[in-house]
């Protein structure tokens, strides 16, 4: 009896010490699988009863019962301390979390080509003196063709065809053109205004026609404005965007509704001297529309051309991207391709 009665003092001082031990809820449930588990130390000690007489029965009956419930108690003593430590220890981590922590692999993003072309030709347009303007995209046809003298069954229409709304009389603008006149009926002369934006066209798409696009506009309203005038600004403002000195812009007569007369503008290649492919070896390369505002369009602004005179002129925003950055498809420009994108 002796030996049972060693046996449940050595169990319960090994488990003691194991417990101590147990420093993680991993290493105390090995323990409780060692002591308290189906087939751990204590219950094993259980069948030896059986063979006690009565008395000692009576004598190490309690004794295991006690073993066993003041072991289990501690156990879950313990498992509460251990998980009350592991939940301070998660609070503490959060609480110390750094948003700002360097994380591998993340990638940076950069402005959009169109977005650093447009800040540079506001601040081209601005430091010139002018005014930012801007005007919807979805457009009365008034603003878009009458104000600015393209007429119904004009054949000028079909010079730009159309996304036609199915609410009547509206259209997404063909060009941005109408906040010329947007500004003009809102605004007395002298003015100065540049304005750039999205524009639509029904057409077909390809490496160099696209649906969407985007322009650039600027109109000049005050008295005795000349054409020299016109092609000052024109030369200033792609010289100081292709950051050429010397970069020199040439006019052939062109046709457009709302000028009279009206101009093509051409400017000296930026790339070469000689020419190249890029200017088709001729050192010429088209760029844009401008002229003089024409008297109807003036009068449909609200200004009397008999005291007033304006210039305006138009480029292709995605054009000159295109040809400054070298881009050979438009369709580029809006995708989402970051390959192409993160070279910016
Ligand atoms: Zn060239």
């Amino acid at each position: 009896m002796k030996q049972l009665k060693l046996e449940i003092e050595r169990v319960q001082s090994s488990f003691q010490t194991a417990l101590m031990q147990s420093n993680s809820l991993e290493a105390l449930e090995m323990t409780r699988v060692t002591f308290l588990g189906r087939k751990g130390e204590i219950a094993q000690l259980m069948p030896l009863l059986k063979d006690l007489s009565q008395d000692e029965k009576r004598e190490f009956g309690p004794l295991l019962n006690v073993l066993k419930e003041s072991s289990e108690r501690a156990y879950f003593d313990k498992q509460t301390l251990l998980q009350n430590l592991e939940y301070e220890k998660a609070e503490e981590s959060d609480k110390n979390f750094d948003v700002t922590a360097y994380k591998p692999g993340s990638v940076k993003g950069s402005l959009h080509l169109y977005t650093q072309a447009t800040q540079r030709f506001e601040d081209i347009f601005i430091s010139l003196g002018y005014t930012i303007a801007d005007g919807p995209e979805v457009e009365t046809e008034f603003y878009n063709f009458e104000a600015l003298n393209i007429p119904e069954n004009h054949p000028a229409r079909d010079m730009q065809d159309t996304f036609f709304l199915k609410l009547p009389y509206m259209v997404l603008r063909t060009h941005t053109s109408p906040v010329q006149i947007r500004t003009m009926l809102t605004q007395k002369p002298p003015l100065a205004i540049a304005s750039l934006g999205r524009v639509f066209r029904y057409e077909a798409t390809d490496a160099s026609h696209d649906f969407m696009f985007r322009q650039l506009e600027g109109l000049v309203v005050d008295k005795n404005i000349s054409i020299s005038q016109l092609l000052g600004t024109i030369r200033l403002f792609l010289g100081q965007f292709f950051e050429k000195d010397d970069l020199q812009v040439r006019a052939r007569p062109g046709y457009f509704p709302f000028v009279e007369p009206g101009l093509e503008i051409d400017m000296s290649c930026p790339f070469c001297t000689k020419g190249c492919s890029t200017c088709s070896h001729t050192r010429w390369v088209e760029m844009g529309g401008a002229g003089l505002v024409h008297p109807r369009v003036l009068e449909h602004g609200g200004i009397d051309p008999k005291e007033y005179s304006g210039f305006a002129f138009g480029f292709g925003v995605t054009r000159l991207i295109m040809f400054k950055y070298r881009i050979h498809d438009i369709r580029l420009l809006h995708s989402a391709d970051s390959e192409f994108l993160k070279q910016f």
